[in-house]
């Protein structure tokens, strides 16, 4: 928020009156939860009275936190606040909305008005999307679209920005004129209308008439043709009708499910409202972010459709969810269970108002340990809870196993491993990621996607072939290719890859295919051995690489880069300075012969936390981002990303004397329990795991793997351990480390991380 407001304005705009008055510094921004106080300069707190708090129980507390600037509805004692401007007024939610709509007035660009009764959120999201590169835009965060949210919303429009994206949402009758007067919105999106409030309205029609005041003074209004409207109507709103046929025009959206469908093609049909073409249109769309990403769905037990979102359980959250399980359920019922963990029961009464008027068949809450026992059927059932209330668990109850083992991906993880290596980065230093090996096995497709959507600079990969996937993907990042080979060439040239050069013969060739493409000032990497003894020009050959560059105009020296052999370790120290000192040199020659500047780049993950002063105007992040480390100090920054999971699939008794597994190398030397888990060596669990060298977790307890690990399967022990048949095991994960299981393994998470096969499942995760 950036506001600038006098005492004298606010008390106009609200009618309030000053009941105390201590300096006369202008207003920049308002708060209304004293929790969430981080400064409190020129800040005004307004004292809300909600259903469920009155924001005067908390003058205090703001007060002590910093605040001086209160705006009150209530008879308070002035002794209270000491030092302190305050403001009374009649009803401090109206006196908020009254400075948001007066500070709405200031603005002449389209202020844009999105309502209806689901889908609000992924509209305003794939708009902006689709308009971000070309416009600056604001939008409501979150699902900001009540009475309050709309009004927190208004008051971050600033000058800077060419369209306001503004949710509306209501839920009692009469609530829409007051919103409509405060936003006047300019065009509209009616986004769908369908049952959810509808009990509080008198009719079909008379709720339809509600939502359309939104669009009283709107120029366009686009809508769903799934809304139906009559000629009155049509003209009171400049209805412009949109459905699923506009998609046919474009490439095939990523996602391919009907609410989707439904919400992009109101979402293009906005963005060509603002001129952008066919072409770019195409470009966005594959990109698409798949915003529904944190929330899962699947394919329970019993004939059921899961919505697993147990990520947290904030209120817009839900109400996101709740409007998510409404859309895709057509007859089917629908369950809500929700895991309360201690925060959350005490807000039980607000989290029950806001599902009644959803009107599920039935809703279950879920305290401690409790487990769900209600036989559900043919339902859609939403599971939601914070990470907390351990709901993780009831919705692995009601997966359909079909994948039982599967590598999880902590997209959220990975974003924050990046923000770590960027704190040891100049703003401006590039980053390339490393996207090689399927992207160290974590599965390239999406992780390019991902890495491209976090803006980093380049991409590098092992291969041509594996560039090329990733342009096929529709990745547009620069890729630098490694090790490019002659037969990769064309491919190179044709999708736009830049190859790293090592060699005479290479950057000949490479040199003959430019001509024969009629390409000129093509980008190549030069790539120097200055220790590492493997690929790359010797540092004599400098000399020699200036002349051809200087008589070859085909290419252009993009980055010239090296590879230091041990950047994890402090002893060898004086060794990579002398690699460093090496390139340095050779890049000085290049610059002083080649005229124009070029990226540098010597450090990989380990190199960036431990030699960052060198890190030039480059660098080439690789298995860092995954959270794993030997440095002790970035290590404890860093967040685990790679989760391998499975589930036990048969637990059995093993008497005294029996053997167990290939070449009966486990004799039972007393009653011995064991599970036996679907993983195996050719799953990437390695044979020199076998007999006790291995371990996996279950129910958090380290289980050993008994006698042989056989293919597909592993037997371990859980002899006095309660663990039954369809467990969840980890074998690799918080409990199990990477680090430690590339030790059992002997040897390093790269290695692992690359050799998990491509048949175990991979799911991502993320916020
Ligand atoms: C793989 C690779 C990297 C990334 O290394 P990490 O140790 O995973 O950070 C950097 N540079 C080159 C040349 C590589 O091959």
């Amino acid at each position: 928020m950036k506001l600038d407001y006098t005492y004298t304005e606010i008390c106009e705009i609200t009618k309030g009156e000053l009941l105390a008055f201590q300096n006369g510094t202008n207003i920049t921004s308002i708060v209304f939860d004293s929790r969430k106080i981080i400064s409190a300069e020129n800040v005004l707190f307004f004292a809300l009275n909600g259903d469920f708090r009155n924001g005067h129980s908390f003058l205090q507390d703001a007060h002590q936190k910093g605040i001086r600037h209160f705006v009150v509805s209530e008879n308070i004692s002035k002794t209270l606040l000491p030092d302190s401007t305050i403001i009374q007024v009649e009803n401090t939610l109206i006196a908020l909305q009254q400075i948001a709509s007066h500070h709405r007035q200031k603005f002449t660009y389209p202020i844009v008005a999105i309502t209806g009764s689901v889908g609000k959120t992924m509209v305003k999201e794939w708009i902006y999307h689709f308009l971000a590169s070309k416009f600056r835009i604001i939008r409501s965060p979150k699902s900001f679209n009540s009475q309050l949210g709309v009004a927190l919303s208004l008051l971050e429009l600033h000058e800077q920005a060419d369209i306001a994206l503004i949710e509306m949402g209501i839920s009692k009758s009469d609530e829409m004129n007051r919103l409509e007067k405060i936003v006047s919105p300019d065009l509209g999106v009616f986004t769908a209308f369908g049952s959810a409030h509808q009990s509080n309205f008198l009719s079909h029609q008379v709720h339809l008439n509600e939502k359309l005041i939104a669009f009283k003074n709107c120029a366009k209004t686009i809508y769903h043709a799934s809304i139906i409207l009559t000629p009155t109507q049509l003209e009171f709103c400049n209805g412009k009708m949109i459905d699923e046929t506009i998609l046919e025009n474009y490439i095939k959206i990523p996602f391919q499910d009907k609410i989707s469908k439904h919400n992009v093609s109101l979402a293009i049909a906005f963005a060509k409202e603002f001129g952008l073409t066919d072409e770019e249109i195409n470009q966005k769309i594959k990109t698409l972010p798949h915003l529904a990403m944190r929330m899962e769905v699947f394919e329970g037990i019993n004939g059921n459709t899961i919505i697993n979102d147990t990520y947290n359980l904030d209120i817009d959250a839900l109400t996101y969810s709740l409007e998510y399980q409404l859309s895709i359920s057509e007859k089917q019922n629908r369950v809500v269970i929700i895991g309360l963990d201690e925060e959350a029961q005490l807000r039980k009464n607000e989290i029950e108002n806001l599902i009644s008027p959803f009107k599920p068949e039935k809703t279950i809450y879920i305290c401690g340990n409790d487990s769900v026992i209600a036989q559900i059927e043919n339902s859609i059932i939403l599971i939601k809870g914070s990470r907390k209330s351990n709901m993780q668990k009831i919705a692995s109850q009601f997966r359909l196993k079909k994948h039982k083992t599967y590598l999880e991906i902590d997209l959220n993880a990975i974003r924050s491993n990046l923000a770590v290596f960027k704190s040891y980065l100049n703003p401006d230093t590039k980053i390339l990621a490393m996207v090689k090996a399927s992207s160290y096995g974590s599965g390239v497709e999406r992780m390019a996607a991902f890495l491209e959507k976090q803006g980093v600079n380049y991409l590098g990969v092992a291969y041509a072939d594996e560039g090329v996937e990733l342009r096929k993907l529709g990745i547009t990042t620069p890729i630098l290719v490694m090790n490019a080979e002659e037969e990769g060439f064309e491919d190179c040239i044709q999708f736009n890859l830049e190859p790293a050069i090592y060699s005479f013969k290479q950057l000949d060739e490479f040199i003959k295919e430019l001509i024969a493409s009629g390409k000129s000032a093509y980008p190549i990497h030069l790539k120097i051995d200055t220790g590492m003894r493997r690929l790359g020009f010797e540092i004599y050959e400098t000399e020699q690489i200036i002349e051809i560059l200087q008589a070859q105009p085909e290419i252009r020296v993009e980055s010239v880069y090296t590879h230091l052999a041990e950047t994890d370790n402090f002893e060898s120290r004086e060794f990579t300075l002398k690699q460093i000192e090496q390139f340095n040199n050779v890049c000085e020659k290049l610059e002083s012969h080649l005229m124009y500047k070029f990226n540098k780049h010597t450090l990989n993950s380990e190199g960036i936390a431990n030699y960052s002063d060198y890190q030039l105007n480059m660098v080439r992040l690789g298995i860092g981002m995954y959270g794993y480390s030997s440095n002790p100090e970035l290590k404890t920054k860093l967040q685990a990303s790679i989760f391998w999971k499975s589930v036990v699939s048969q637990v059995k008794i093993v008497q005294k004397n029996e053997s167990v597994g290939y070449n009966r190398t486990f004799k039972a030397e007393e009653h011995t329990q064991i599970a036996i888990i679907p993983v195996g060596y050719a799953d990437g669990f390695k044979r020199c795991l076998s007999n006790g060298i291995g371990s996996v977790f279950i129910q958090n307890q380290p289980c050993k793997v008994l006698g042989r690990v056989c293919m597909d399967m592993l037997m371990v022990d859980v002899t006095n351990k309660n663990v039954s048949e369809g467990d969840e095991v980890e074998i690799i994960g918080l409990t199990k480390t990477m680090e430690e299981f590339a030790n059992q393994s002997n040897t390093i998470p790269y290695e692992v991380m690359t050799s998990i096969s491509k048949r175990v499942h991979r799911v991502y995760l993320e916020n």
